[in-house]
């Protein structure tokens, strides 16, 4: 194979996918993750065309540093992707942060190495891309059977490339350095192709993935809709009772007064007061709950591991935390709210346990509304 191949074909293919990358974030609203992969493609492409220009010049073979510093772009940005999933925490700091100490620890060391000899130091770069590889396919894989596609292809995909890079570090240990310099290409191509396909496919289905969450959740609480409550619901609690869990109970909560709020303060305070709502909700509601807008000024609560009078104090709270007048004047106006409670029997339907809760909060309501009502099992 020419120098000339060598030094094009990578960077070729380097730059497709880097435009591929370019676009997709673009298509994704996100411009600053656009220009962090051109960037990257710009430092190590121009990288990559030094050293291989000064292997051509001097007709002898120098590690392409700036492939290494690819590899490890690539290898920290999937290997962060996955921890990144794994704290359920999308934080772009953390992403940041690993792809410079992947990067840095990855070209220093091999830097700090000051091994004389091409041939062991070609390998001994072999064994770090490799371990890179290795690590982000640990992370990014998948953590139950049921993994999403995109988690099976990352991980599959960076631990077959670790097995490549391994091979190759014993295989230049005995082939002419001409050869090693071709099989130094040919690796690095398969590996641009591969990390672009992985990031492209995981970056479709987060995209996927934001767009159902979207379609499940009220734009003006951020708290899950009907459908939402419905559908995860009904997961939550086949995951509960197959478990062996036994007790949940289900809350209806409904603004006192609400339409006097809009008429008097207007659609936009009535708007910021559903939000506060909400927020109040939000504070009682445990990590494995469930709290959703059913619609208008009407929340549901599900409450996994607890019975309904234990729900009950909890709304009891939520009542007392409304009276508090807020600090700011312009906030929204004081308001009282009625909830009907119940528990949700083992072999019970999540329907019917809605239907009683919805019932007592018609009693809390007839009743003089501003109360909490617990609805027994079984006739109230
Ligand atoms: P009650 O004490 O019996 O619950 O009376 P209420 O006024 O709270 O209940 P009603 O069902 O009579 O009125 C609900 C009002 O909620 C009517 C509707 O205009 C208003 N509403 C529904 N959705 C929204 C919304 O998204 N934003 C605002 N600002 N108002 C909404
Ligand atoms: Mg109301
Ligand atoms: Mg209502």
């Amino acid at each position: 194979m020419p120098a000339s191949a060598v030094i094009l074909v990578p960077l070729l293919v380097c730059a497709l996918f880097t435009a591929a990358l370019y676009e997709q974030w673009r298509r994704m609203g996100r411009a600053d993750h656009a220009s962090s992969w051109l960037w990257a493609f710009l430092v190590t492409g121009g990288g990559w065309l030094v050293t291989g220009l000064e292997s051509a010049l001097a007709a002898r073979f120098v590690f392409p540093g700036s492939a290494l510093l690819l590899c490890w772009f690539a290898a920290s940005l999937l290997g962060a992707r996955g921890l990144r999933q794994r704290a359920q925490k999308p934080d772009r700091a953390i992403v940041l942060f690993a792809i410079w100490v992947g990067t840095t620890i990855g070209v220093s060391v091999l830097q700090d190495l000051a091994i004389e000899d091409p041939v062991l130091r070609s390998a001994m770069a072999m064994v770090v891309i490799a371990s890179g590889a290795m690590i982000a396919g640990i992370a990014i894989g998948p953590r139950s059977r049921r993994a999403s596609a995109s988690a099976w292809l990352g991980a599959l995909i960076n631990v077959a490339f670790a097995a490549l890079c391994l091979m190759l570090a014993f295989a230049v240990l005995r082939l002419p350095m001409t050869a090693m310099m071709e099989i130094t290409s040919l690796t690095l191509v398969p590996l641009i192709v591969l990390c672009g396909v992985t990031i492209m496919a995981c970056l479709n289905e987060d995209r996927a993935q934001g767009l159902e969450r979207l379609a499940r959740t009220d734009a003006l609480t951020g708290v899950w809709n009907r459908r939402g409550f419905e559908e995860g619901a009904r997961h939550l609690l086949q995951r509960f009772h197959a478990t062996g869990g036994r007790a949940a109970a289900v809350a209806i909560a409904d603004i006192d007064g609400f339409k006097g709020i809009n008429d008097n303060h207007g659609h936009a305070m009535g708007d910021a007061t559903l939000a506060r709502f909400a927020e109040t909700l939000r504070g009682v509601v445990g990590p494995g709950d469930m709290l959703a807008r059913l619609g208008g000024e009407e929340f549901a609560i599900l409450a996994i591991g607890i019975d309904g009078p234990a729900l009950r104090q909890r709304m009891e709270r939520v009542r007392s935390l409304l009276n508090v007048p807020s600090i700011d004047p312009n906030g929204p106006p004081t308001i009282t709210a009625s909830f009907g409670v119940t528990t949700l029997a083992t072999d019970g339907s999540l329907r019917e346990a809605l239907e009683r809760a919805d019932r007592a909060l018609y009693r809390a309501k007839s009743d003089g509304r501003n109360r909490v009502l617990l609805a027994e099992t079984g006739g109230e």
